[in-house]
């Protein structure tokens, strides 16, 4: 059955103002594979296109200049590459090129079909010498076969009969993207490939290119296969060496439909010993499914579907009464799911592979927003991602050893490989919390999943570094009290404090984990020899414990609320009313430093570690914070609204969780941050979805088990949500005549609703009193 809260369509028009908007919109990725919905013509010079190809995890390594050279400051940066470009056609008829900014545009639609995972374009267009076509453009990344992605182009004739011809390119010299102006993007574009070869092999295009610093080698093969027409000739011409045209000619007539199927695969040296071979062994198996006469089209298309029936019967959400929210979330979920690595080891970019904002780094956005996410809907997903951290956890320990710690790992504020990235260390590497983000999403994933293996092999390990970093950092007060000093918290407007609140309660969280687990595993081998393998002796371990109980977390008396560190409430309030709305997001306006002397907030902090760890603070005085810091939070960060809407839904106050809930939902489909254009925000993606499944729904998984807490927000008729929890599927049901949990699949299990504690049976509802 068709969801029609499931398929994007959208009147376009044809402008410079809205392209790249809709590059991001209409993109299309698998995991590994992420391409921008540019436009298989291009576009005119004056366009402001990000025309990107993007695969997980391909880098190169470039310099970063420091203006000062102090020491062990970041010299070199990853960034993220755009590889070469197969998807660019263009189109003749009768001698006339394809582009809508001539003859007459009669409709242009785009579509994003997310139960089939395609994106398509149909227009019809009337050439300048008066030829109508209807032109229809399929375009997929293959969630099943992650190196393959497909253009399928179909021209049909209204009015006339003539020569039809396709240029389609595989282009190997590409540049980034760059934007001098905007310090969420690149400042410059150079090329960081070089083509090693390009060239035509029994009727396909292969080319090889490599990075010079990272020594990466990227393959990507192409084929065209014609469909309607047998008597057509493909002539192919390498243009330069670094770029190859296959012309593609034949015959139309009027009302005949001819399609153009277009196959590129990609492979890389850091996933395949020989990426070349690799990606014309998968071109081959595509060529093949397929079948010259294109029978097996549909083939590989239902595969597509299949794997996405089956993510949307497992994750999928239902909201009644507000379509727009629906569509919305739906949206958010779809790119979470096409964003995510389907290689272990690899992590999700803040952008996913919709876009260069952020140069494709990954940061805390991804254990601590996103990760919930996979942890609900794809335990494996998440696995993937956690195994990230392991992977490069020797780099931070390097990371640590360069800021001077003896013990312990820091993760890098933002990175694809490991090192850090930030140029700027106070918003960048101080913001120690990435490490208590990624305990955090740890201890989650495993409470969640039950999957102790991941904490013997991995997760144990990461928990003890991190712990040992949080030791090495800290030291005791002349009160005894555990302080953290020089670190920023989430909230970037304010940078370099002692004693942040967020990042204490972090530190405390991980610690206590570190204990609580290896207590629990003692007798373990892998745990025996985990020990023996970090020299963690007792007396290291009880220090962590200590630290952990005499952790300091701020409280002001007067007001009833926690500061969110040592200075912050000295300092006088921002005046948010009086500040001109041009001078959002503040950041692009004021110097930092001057920022950094006021009370005001680019994204939620406090809140978000009174949300995160329920223990650290009172009913009241997380109530009283709450509408303290809402005052001085300006949202500038995508990372916000979201935790105001869940922490909001835990204090009860139903309506601020609805209205804070719509502005994150929408984020990246209305473009409320005006910059979705650099790629979405996933992140906000996750968010949203926390804070409708943590903050509507109620759902809180801790030690003690399950708890389901649900409310109907005043502006919606009902919901139902499905999640999985140890090995079950859950569904979650909420409208006005009744709040009800289900067991789909699995093992009976207990769960609390408030003090009353409920047990689930396989295939009975189970009424919750509200
Ligand atoms: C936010 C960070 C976030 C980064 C990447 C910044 O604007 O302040 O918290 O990690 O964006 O999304």
């Amino acid at each position: 059955m068709h969801n029609s809260n499931r398929i994007i369509i959208r009147d376009e028009n044809y402008d410079n103002k809205t392209l790249r908007l809709n590059e991001t919109l209409f993109s299309n990725a698998n995991g590994y594979i992420g391409v921008r919905g540019t436009l298989e013509e291009g576009v005119p010079d004056d366009f402001n296109t990000m025309r990107g190809m993007y695969l997980a995890g391909v880098y190169e390594t470039i310099p970063m200049k420091q203006a000062e050279s102090l020491c062990n400051l970041v010299e070199q940066k990853q960034t993220m590459l755009n590889v070469a470009d197969t998807q660019s056609i263009d189109l003749y008829i009768c001698g006339e090129r394809f582009d809508m900014g001539t003859g007459e545009l009669i409709s242009n639609k785009r579509i994003l079909d997310m139960d089939n995972g395609f994106t398509s374009r149909q227009i019809l267009w009337k050439s300048p010498l008066g030829n109508t076509v209807k032109i229809e453009t399929k375009r997929m990344a293959h969630l099943a076969i992650p190196q393959l992605f497909t253009i399928e182009y179909s021209v049909t004739s209204m009015d006339f009969d003539g020569e039809i011809v396709f240029d389609s390119w595989h282009i190997g010299n590409v540049t980034n993207y760059s934007d001098p102006t905007d310090p969420r993007l690149a400042a410059e574009s150079p090329s960081y490939l070089t083509v090693n070869s390009a060239q035509a092999i029994d009727n396909s295009i292969f080319c090889v290119s490599s990075t010079g610093v990272s020594d990466i080698s990227i393959a990507s093969a192409t084929s065209n296969i014609l469909l309607g027409e047998d008597d057509y000739i493909d002539v192919y011409d390498n243009t330069d060496d670094r770029r190859v045209c296959t012309y593609i000619k034949g015959h139309i007539s009027e009302g005949q439909e001819i399609r153009l199927v277009k196959f590129s695969s990609f492979s890389d040296s850091l996933k395949s010993e020989d990426p070349e071979k690799d990606a014309m062994a998968v071109l081959q198996d595509a060529l093949e499914e397929v079948g010259a006469d294109g029978s097996g089209l549909e083939h590989l298309y239902d595969r597509q579907t299949k794997i996405l029936k089956d993510f949307w019967d497992q994750s999928g959400m239902e909201i009644m009464g507000d379509d727009d929210l629906a569509l919305a979330m739906n949206f958010n979920m779809y790119q979470l799911f096409c964003s995510a690595p389907r290689t272990p080891g690899y992590s999700m970019a803040a952008k996913g592979l919709t876009g260069e904002g952020y140069e494709g780094h990954y940061f805390w956005d991804t254990e601590m927003y996103a990760l919930p996410f996979f942890t609900l809907t794809d335990a494996k997903l998440a696995k993937n991602i956690l195994h990230f951290r392991y992977k490069t956890l020797q780099k931070a320990r390097e990371n640590a050893g360069l800021l001077g710690h003896k013990k312990g790992a820091l993760y890098p504020w933002r990175t694809i490989t490991g090192e850090e990235c930030s140029g700027y260390f106070p918003s960048g590497t101080a913001a120690y919390h990435i490490n208590g983000a990624v305990s955090y999403a740890i201890v989650q994933y495993y409470l969640a999943t039950g999957d102790e293996q991941f904490i013997l092999k991995e997760g144990a390990e990461i928990l003890v570094e991190i712990a040992r970093l949080w030791l090495d950092t800290g030291n005791y007060d002349r009160k005894g009290r555990f302080v953290i000093n020089e670190v920023t918290g989430p909230d970037e407007y304010t940078c370099m404090v002692d004693n942040n609140f967020y990042t204490n309660c972090a530190a405390a969280h991980g610690m206590k984990w570190m204990i609580k687990l290896l207590e629990k595993y003692a007798d373990t081998p892998d745990i025996i020899s985990l020990k023996h393998r970090l020299a963690l002796t007792d007396k290291e371990i009880s220090d962590i414990e200590k630290a952990a109980e005499n952790i300091y977390l701020p409280y002001d008396e007067e007001l009833g609320i926690n500061p969110q560190d040592d200075s912050f409430l000295q300092k006088p309030v921002w005046d948010l009313a009086s500040t001109p709305k041009e001078d959002f997001p503040l950041l692009l306006h004021y110097h930092p430093l001057h920022l950094y002397r006021y009370q005001v907030c680019k994204q939620a902090d406090t809140v978000l570690a009174h949300f995160l760890f329920p223990d650290s603070a009172d009913a009241q005085t997380m109530e009283k914070s709450f509408r303290y810091y809402e005052k001085i939070t300006t949202h500038d960060s995508s990372l916000s609204t979201c935790v105001f809407s869940m922490q909001a839904a835990r204090l009860g106050l139903h309506a601020e969780a609805a209205a804070y809930f719509g502005d994150s939902a929408k984020l990246d489909l209305m473009n409320l941050h005006g910059n979705s254009a650099d790629g979405v925000h996933t992140a906000n993606m996750g968010g949203s979805y926390m804070a409708f499944t943590y903050g509507f729904g109620g759902i809180r998984i801790d030690e003690d088990g399950l708890s389901i807490n649900p409310f109907l927000p005043a502006n919606l008729k009902g919901y139902s949500f499905k999640f999985g929890y140890r090995g079950r599927l859950i569904k979650v049901t909420v409208d006005e005549n009744e709040t009800a949990v289900e067991l789909l699949r699995g093992d009976e299990l207990e769960f609390c609703h408030g003090e009353k504690s409920y047990r689930l049976i396989g295939g009975e509802k189970c009424h919750i009193e509200q």
